[in-house]
């Protein structure tokens, strides 16, 4: 069920200005050292968008790509004060859109607005990172299982590129609370995911899918016994060369 290749995302959230990218850089020199035959990593770090078209010009690699957090519903220019749309983004230089994170549906995105921003982001050819979770008082009430299923139907449709979709498993109670879940609790959920994706689009390869939450390099060796799990999105740990060089390490340890 696994992909051999594993995903290492940071998600910068509201860090960073133009002194950041020797964070870039830092994390740059490590891709290029770190060459193993059997290990292939995809590096992507997600960033604020006054940075995304500084970092692309600046970096000029293929060993890290450059991707935003967010984007609005349509691919016009319009009255919409604040909000940057996918065409914008795949101008500026990102390959990948975060889309559904937690931190966005506690203000108000619902599966309904998340599923129309992953078509104009499919549009605009932009690669998906999905967020899905449940909150600690769905887990509790045991409606995990039922509260990602319908993040998954209510925002992607079976005609969908879905190559292009990653799907990131993030609790919203682990989100920047150091807190993960239990080993048996991945694998079910990880695979609950995988086999719920292939049967709603009938698809025969299963997601990539991601573990998010208080990922950290210490943490991060837990994760490791896991097949099931593609990568990770990594938020408060990304924002520093040193933390997020040391969870790749780890991972591998
Ligand atoms: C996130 O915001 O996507 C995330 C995983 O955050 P953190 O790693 O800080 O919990």
């Amino acid at each position: 069920m696994t992909n051999k290749l594993k995903y290492f995302i940071g998600n910068w959230k509201m860090f960073g200005d133009f002194r950041s990218l020797k964070i870039i850089y830092q994390i740059h020199r490590f891709c290029t050292k770190f060459k193993r035959r059997d290990i292939k990593n995809k590096i992507i770090l997600c960033v604020p968008f006054t940075l995304i078209y500084f970092f692309t010009k600046k970096l000029k690699s293929k060993l890290i790509s450059i991707g935003a957090q967010n984007c609005h519903h349509r691919n016009i220019f319009g009255p919409f004060t604040g909000s940057v749309n996918a065409s914008m983004l795949k101008k500026a230089g990102a390959k990948y859109v975060i889309l559904g994170h937690s931190e966005n549906r506690l203000e108000g995105e619902t599966n309904r607005l998340i599923k129309k921003k992953i078509a104009s982001a499919l549009e605009q050819k932009l690669n998906i990172i999905f967020c899905i979770g449940e909150t600690l008082k769905e887990k509790s009430k045991n409606k995990t299982f039922s509260v990602l299923r319908n993040q998954i139907r209510g925002s992607i449709e079976k005609k969908y590129n879905l190559n292009k979709i990653i799907i990131a498993y993030e609790p919203v109670w682990s989100i920047g609370t150091g807190k993960i879940p239990k080993v048996y609790e991945l694998k079910k959920t990880f695979e609950f995911i995988k086999n719920e994706f292939k049967r709603s689009f009938k698809t025969k390869k299963f997601p990539v899918v991601l573990y998010g939450g208080s990922v950290n390099d210490i943490n991060i060796s837990v994760f490791s016994s896991i097949s099931d799990i593609d990568g990770f999105l990594i938020g408060g740990a990304s924002q520093s060369s040193k933390k997020f060089i040391d969870i790749i390490k780890n991972y591998y340890k």
